[in-house]
């Protein structure tokens, strides 16, 4: 199928290998598959021949969730992981060693930032850019060491978004691939591949899967990138491979020994939510940029959010997110007692730490999810005492700003 129809066409219409006429991929709850002789095992250990053996190394169902994300971000290949933290660490540490370096954005999601303290622990060193976006800052952080730059595209919750086209060009100029977590972008805003990132990396637990029904994470590899063997001795083995060379030390030796796979009932779960993606971002990031609007009207309230001209990212929202900001806002309300009235008082903003679930979602990030972080990193990341942090979900738009104008008023009256 040619890739020009829509994105919701082609989300429904992702010719996958299952193929015995089921319009779902089956689901392959099983450990292991039973073969007619040793020697066929034998050749499917070997890679002699296409088949599943264990299903940490593959399984079907994985599979057609894989080729699902990996046709939406165009790339040439694609791995499902266990979460979206067992998918940016697999990620990072195929092409890491002791002893090298990795270049990121600050302001990123706390756990991938508690990783990097863990990466650091193994000897791989993390330098943070200030302003990542900024070449010069960048082509001054980037040494011999360096293997990969990482950013989110839009970070969670700083929402500072990423300019891809420049940042893979420095990258690029360097020998060095550029890995894109687009979690909170998901496939609907943005296509990083086609901006020219080469990793793609995302948290399925949340858009991707939709319902809140279970964690996953999924490495969509570009195929562009030209890997220095060289330079990126941890793919050395697979340089037989060529531009296979990631993908394949990823599936047949890292993940696969990690041991981070996806779960079958996952891959199905999430398979099934994919497919309403589109419908989806298009009403939340309505409902998100809605009630921006009217929370920015509210006294005292500060808000962050793409579309609203004040964001200092907002010239990216034309330029890579297809003029959409994304479900994710935040606002500053004065004190952490207001905030916390505030949320408290929410009739359908759920208190719950997570993002991209179908109803709206509530946080005060400085007390949960950044609990671990200094201040710095913390403020970093956009998140002060005062700051709500809200994955707005597909209410009604009526009732969801009522709920929020109600709470405010009735923080403010206690
Ligand atoms: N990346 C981003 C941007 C996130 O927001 C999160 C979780 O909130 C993750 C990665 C980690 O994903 P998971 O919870 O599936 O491990």
């Amino acid at each position: 199928m040619k890739d020009t129809v829509g994105f919701n066409t082609k989300i429904l219409h992702t010719l996958t290998s299952y193929g015995q006429r089921e319009i779902l991929p089956p689901i392959s709850q099983v450990s292991a598959f039973s073969y007619e002789s040793m020697e066929e095992l034998e050749k499917v250990f070997a890679h002699k021949s296409m088949g599943y053996a264990y299903t940490r190394i593959g399984n079907p169902t994985l599979a057609a969730f894989e080729q699902k994300v990996n046709r939406l971000e165009g790339g040439i290949g694609a791995i499902s992981a266990s979460s979206g933290m067992a998918a940016i660490s697999s990620a990072i540490l195929n092409v890491c060693e002791s002893g090298d370096e990795i270049v990121v954005s600050r302001g990123l999601y706390g756990g991938t930032i508690d990783l990097f303290h863990d990466l650091e622990k193994l000897g791989i060193h993390t330098v943070c850019a200030r302003n990542i976006n900024d070449r010069d800052e960048l082509e001054g952080l980037i040494t011999d060491r360096t293997k990969l730059v990482f950013s989110e595209l839009i970070s969670n919750p700083s929402l500072m978004v990423l300019d891809i086209p420049e940042v893979a060009k420095t990258a690029h100029a360097h020998n060095i691939p550029l890995f894109v977590d687009s979690t909170t972008a998901t496939p609907y805003l943005a296509a990083p591949l086609s901006f020219g990132a080469d990793i793609v990396i995302h948290s399925t637990s949340k858009y991707i899967n939709g319902g809140g029904n279970s964690i996953g994470g999924i490495i969509v590899d570009g195929g562009r990138f030209v890997w220095d063997f060289e330079k990126h001795k941890a793919l050395a083995e697979f340089k037989k491979y060529g531009k296979m060379a990631f993908l394949l030390r990823l599936r047949t030796d890292l993940w696969e020994n990690l041991g981070g796979c996806m779960s079958p009932m996952n891959a199905y779960l999430s398979y099934i939510g994919a497919e309403t993606l589109g419908l989806r971002m298009e009403r939340i990031c309505q409902n998100a940029d809605r009630l921006a609007h009217a929370l920015d009207e509210e006294e005292g309230i500060t808000v962050s959010y793409l579309t609203l001209s004040s964001h200092p990212c907002h010239e990216y929202v034309d330029k890579l997110l297809k003029g959409l900001g994304g479900g994710i806002l935040s606002f500053r309300t004065g004190s952490k007692e207001r905030a916390f009235k505030i949320i408290n008082a929410l009739k359908y903003g759920l208190i719950a730490s997570n993002i991209g679930d179908l109803r709206t979602l509530v946080i005060h990030p400085a007390s949960t999810l950044y609990i671990h972080s200094g201040k710095e990193e913390t403020e970093a990341a956009g998140v002060f005492d005062d700051t709500v942090r809200v994955s707005v979900g597909i209410e009604d738009p009526e009732d969801l700003i009522n709920d929020f104008r109600e709470a405010v008023k009735a923080a403010d009256s206690e």
